[in-house]
This record gives structure tokens, sequence and C-alpha cells, in this order.
């Protein structure tokens, strides 16, 4: 089974707006992909119904098989929490805590007990060149280290997908072409990755892409 599948997505929003208009898409696990399209395209849209944090107007969404409008809001908390990674463009991550501590917290609702939580955020930032930054907090960290630390807390539990909208977008090239390249090797050590960018330059260095544009794949 594929680890994405939308068939005749359509999302309308209180107020008439209509993000997404029969929308399909199906994702292979082990993929990499760029959702591409300009402002108000609909790209976040698609992003918040595939991390199970809205649900469609109409048509299906499956993660990992499940039929998300089928699952009670606590089942499809647990499937957030435990194969779906975010990456944000703002970084989200909680000001006086260290990196140690912003990963670990990012592992509360994982299944991941307690006692283990600090040692798996660790291994996490080592895997994200962090290693010599773990008891740092974000405003000790350049922009690009703190996307590295949003990044680890993201991967840490493991999840099956993650998702990064506009991950580069508060980055000087430099920097977002790293945080680039650390999604292609967490990408080609299993994890399956979505990127949502406006930018042409990085969708074309994906190996695949998705253009939207008012609300359709195109
Ligand atoms: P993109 O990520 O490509 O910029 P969005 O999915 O954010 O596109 O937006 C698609 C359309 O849906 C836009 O017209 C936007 O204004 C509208 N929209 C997005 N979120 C909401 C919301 N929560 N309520 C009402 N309209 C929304
Ligand atoms: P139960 O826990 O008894 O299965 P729920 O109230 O969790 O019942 O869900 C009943 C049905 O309503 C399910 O099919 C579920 O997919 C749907 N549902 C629950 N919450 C929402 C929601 N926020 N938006 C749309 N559908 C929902």
């Amino acid at each position: 089974t594929p680890v994405i599948a939308l068939a005749g997505v359509t999302k309308s929003y209180p107020g008439g707006v209509t993000a997404l208009r029969d929308v399909d898409l199906t994702v292979g696990h082990g993929e990499l992909i760029a959702i591409v399209g300009p402002s108000g395209s609909g790209k976040s849209t698609m992003l918040n119904l595939i991390g199970t944090l809205d649900r469609p107007s109409s048509g299906t969404v499956h993660i990992d098989g499940h039929d998300i409008a089928r699952l009670t809001d606590r089942r499809l908390s647990a499937l957030r929490a435990r194969r779906i990674g975010f990456v944000f463009q703002s970084f989200h991550l909680a000001p006086g805590r260290d990196a140690i501590a912003n990963v670990s917290d990012g592992l509360l609702y994982t299944g991941v007990p307690k006692k283990d939580r600090d040692r798996i955020a660790e291994t996490a930032l080592v895997r994200v060149g962090l290693g010599d930054r773990l008891r740092h907090r974000p405003h000790q960290l350049s922009g690009g280290e703190r996307q590295r630390v949003a990044v680890a807390r993201a991967v840490a539990g493991d999840p099956a997908v993650l998702l990064a909208d506009e991950p580069t977008g508060n980055l000087d090239s430099a920097a977002g072409a790293g945080v680039m390249d650390l999604l292609r090797e967490l990408n080609a050590a299993g994890t399956t990755v979505l990127v949502i960018t406006h930018d042409h330059e990085i969708a074309g260095s994906l190996p695949r892409q998705v253009p939207m544009r008012d609300g359709r794949v195109i």
C-alpha cells in the first residue's frame, strides 16, 4: 500500500474558499517529492490533510492504509504522533529549552518511554550534525542549526513520513542547501519526505514534482 493516497479530494473552508479541487495523489514508501506552486495554490491545505491536521470536505485521504475519515480524533492523534514528522518555515522551537529538550519534548506523544527520550534526542541531534550543540538554546544557534534541531525533532520518533513546509524559507541559500542535503540523507535512509516550496530550483532538484495551481494538481 502507498504511504499517502488522496482520491478526489476537495477542501472548502467556511466562508466559501475552495482550496483544493478534486485532487488525486499517491506517494509510495521512500519517495522524496516537492509540492510546488504559487502562494494560494493549496499547498498548505494539502499538507494539513496529509498531516491529518484537517479532514477533506469530500474525497478520501489514506495514510499508511488508514482512511482518516474513519478514525476517531484520538486515533488520528496517535497516528499523527507516531507516523508523521513536521518541519516548518519558522522552526517552532521552544525558546528557553536547549536542543536536547526541544527534541525530547517532541517525543512526548510517540510512545517512547520517558527514560529513553533524552538518549534518543541526542542520537537524532548527532544524526543531523549537531552533536556539538546539544546544550545550546535556539538563540545561541544559527538559522540553519535551528532548522536542523527542528528536523531532528521531526525524525527522532522515526516517522514514516516527514512533511516540510517551506523548510528553507527563512534561511540564506547556503544554510538552505544544507537543510535540503539533510532531507535527502534522511530520505536515502528510508523516510518518505514531502517538501512544500514555491522555489522551482529547489523543486527541480528533487526526484518528483507535484505542481499545483488554483487548488488543482496540474
Ligand atoms: P498555499 O500553501 O499554496 O499558499 P493555501 O493552502 O494556504 O495555499 O491556501 C489556498 C487557499 O485557501 C487560499 O485562497 C487561502 O486564502 C485559503 N485558505 C487557506 N487556509 C484557510 C483557512 N483556514 N480559512 C479560509 N481560507 C483559507
Ligand atoms: P467513535 O469514537 O464512537 O468512533 P467519533 O465521534 O470519534 O466516534 O467519530 C464518529 C465519526 O465521525 C467517525 O466516522 C469519524 O471519522 C467522524 N469524525 C470525528 N471527528 C470528526 C471531525 N472533526 N471532522 C469530520 N469527521 C469527524
